[in-house]
């Protein structure tokens, strides 16, 4: 059964309530999407506040979204 990425990036979004912060790993995965939405104009702070508050305390990862907002990859599927 394949999941498609999407709906894995969505579901860590999703899955909890809980306030388990995201490791850096999860965010990385989650990245693409957040600059994503961010280079379309929308909200990526609401749409993913999770990634937004590790971005928030996490120097490694929020140099990698700066990288990826100066840096937008090309490929689109
Ligand atoms: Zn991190």
């Amino acid at each position: 059964m394949r999941i498609k990425a999407r709906y894995r990036r969505l579901a860590i979004e999703i899955a909890d309530e809980e306030t388990r912060p995201l490791r850096c790993y999860e965010v990385d995965d989650a990245l693409e999407s957040y600059v994503d939405a961010e280079l379309s104009g929308e909200d990526a702070r609401t749409l993913y506040p999770r990634v937004w508050a590790h971005l928030q305390t996490c120097a490694r990862c929020h140099e990698t979204y700066e990288q990826m907002l100066a840096n937008p990859e090309e490929d689109e599927e």
